[in-house]
């Protein structure tokens, strides 16, 4: 038994994982294609676009510049501009926790091997930190790891991924009793990263992987949020080529860490700062007008080499290999900024503050921008004193907020834009302070009139 057991081992080893097999036919849409390959190099997978299911960037109206999106706030790494400031450069490691969830039809689609999700995981480590030797190793070393998380939300010991058969949500769609599987399945969005693989399903056919928003148009840390990626799409050995090397997860993690398209509309302005809140928002990723499939290596869409090897195109997984600085950059703000509990405990984070439970938290005023008024939340771990200032662009306080003894939990405050002597300020950026015996926590907000 024992003998036949190996022997059926070495003859998968020798063939390849039977349900991935390049020979399998795949009927989508009611087209039957030879294999996954055989699609993925249809003209109805390329043409339709369908490496990427990520919905565009939610705009707001407002006529003029780049509009901030509709949750932008603070505006270094809105979705209207992006800052290249030397505070953003990538410093101590941010280690993400991860954990995937793999979803299974009844007949055996989205089963593939455990060990498929540890080269996943190296597959992410070796783009995000540009290890050299590996096929990441040409980009920007973003400083951002990821690790399967090692205990659940419960603090219960894990693997770090989850089995789920269900017809339904494999196909991406709620389970009429059981409802999203998201909802379900989720482990805390706010300090995981959660990866579904599955079969996405977009108006022209089954997609690579999405994220259903970005961060900046969250709701950050609600159940939805997450990556998704096709499941004959991941890992590097999936054996179904172009997209056998593991990058469509890193791609949509860039979304989830703040990223655009390096096409997102069009060339946008060539030159700095124009650059920085046109097309995606970076200007050292070359001007590009369109996706590519393959890997032109001459095709020059605005007028430069197009940024073809970048992993926010649309090329395939060998033809990827960088993030540019930055790109780099745009993630640590948007850590900073969107994403403040994704990092694993005990691990320095970007900036600023420790892990929610253990030091007080000052969070994003909302609305923002805003009218006639605004809150601002914080939290505190214990009893103490606590105050909150505004400050403006010079860093004068111009009104206090709070100062006295509170209990530990949540609290606010509100602010109606005035100043200390009740007159109304200018519109413009402003800073809000949140002071206690552990130290000091800034934010910014914006002031319409
Ligand atoms: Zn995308």
């Amino acid at each position: 038994m024992r003998l036949h057991r190996l022997v059926a081992i070495a003859l998968l080893a020798a063939c390849g994982w039977p349900l991935t097999a390049r020979s399998e036919p795949v009927t989508i849409k009611g087209k039957t294609y030879a294999s996954w390959t055989d699609y993925f190099r249809s003209a109805e997978f390329i043409q339709n676009g369908l490496r990427c299911g990520t919905p565009e960037p939610v705009w707001s109206s407002t006529p003029g510049s780049k509009p901030e999106g509709v949750a932008a706030s603070p505006g270094d790494c809105s979705l209207g501009l992006t800052n290249p400031s030397g505070e953003y450069q990538p410093g101590s490691v941010v280690v993400i926790p991860v954990v995937f969830h793999r979803l299974e039809s009844a007949t055996g689609q989205g089963v593939f091997p455990d060990s498929l999700v540890r080269t996943q995981v190296d597959v992410l480590n070796e783009d995000y930190r540009a290890i050299a030797g590996t096929p990441g190793a040409p980009g920007e070393d973003t400083r951002i790891e990821f690790r399967l998380a090692t205990t659940d939300p419960g603090g219960n010991p894990s693997p770090g991924w989850t089995r789920t058969l269900n017809e339904f949500w494999f196909n991406d769609q709620p389970d009429p009793l059981n409802g999203n599987y998201y909802d379900e399945l989720a482990w805390d969005p706010f300090h995981y990263l959660n990866v579904y693989t599955l079969s996405p399903e977009a108006p022209g056919g089954v997609v690579l992987g999405y994220v259903p928003w970005f961060p900046q148009n969250g709701p950050v840390g609600s159940n939805e949020d997450g990556v998704r990626c096709l499941w004959n799409a991941f890992g590097r050995t999936s054996a179904n080529a172009p997209y056998d090397k593991g990058r469509t997860v890193t791609h949509e993690v860039g979304h989830y860490l703040g990223l655009l398209h390096t096409f997102q509309d069009g060339c946008g302005t060539a030159t700095q700062p124009g650059c920085f809140s046109t097309a995606d928002l970076i200007c050292d990723t070359e001007p590009d007008d369109q996706f590519h499939g393959g890997c032109p290596v001459n095709s020059s869409g605005c007028g430069d080499p197009d940024p073809i090897r970048n992993y926010m195109e649309y090329t395939d997984d060998l033809c990827m290999n960088n993030f540019t600085p930055q790109q780099a950059r745009r993630i640590v703000c948007t850590i900073r900024h969107y994403r403040p509990d994704l990092y694993e405990a005990g691990i320095v984070a970007v900036s600023g503050p420790g892990p929610r439970a253990a030091t007080s938290r000052l969070a994003q005023n909302v609305p923002n921008p805003f009218g006639p008024s605004t809150e601002l939340g914080f939290s505190l771990p214990s009893a103490g004193r606590a105050s909150v200032v505004v400050l403006d662009l010079g860093g004068r306080a111009v009104r206090t907020l709070a100062s006295a003894l509170f209990p530990a939990g949540q609290h606010s405050v509100r602010w109606d834009g005035t100043d200390d002597r009740g007159q109304r300020l200018a519109a413009g950026v402003y800073f809000y302070r949140l002071v206690t015996a552990e130290g000091s926590e800034n934010r910014r907000m914006i002031v319409l009139r």
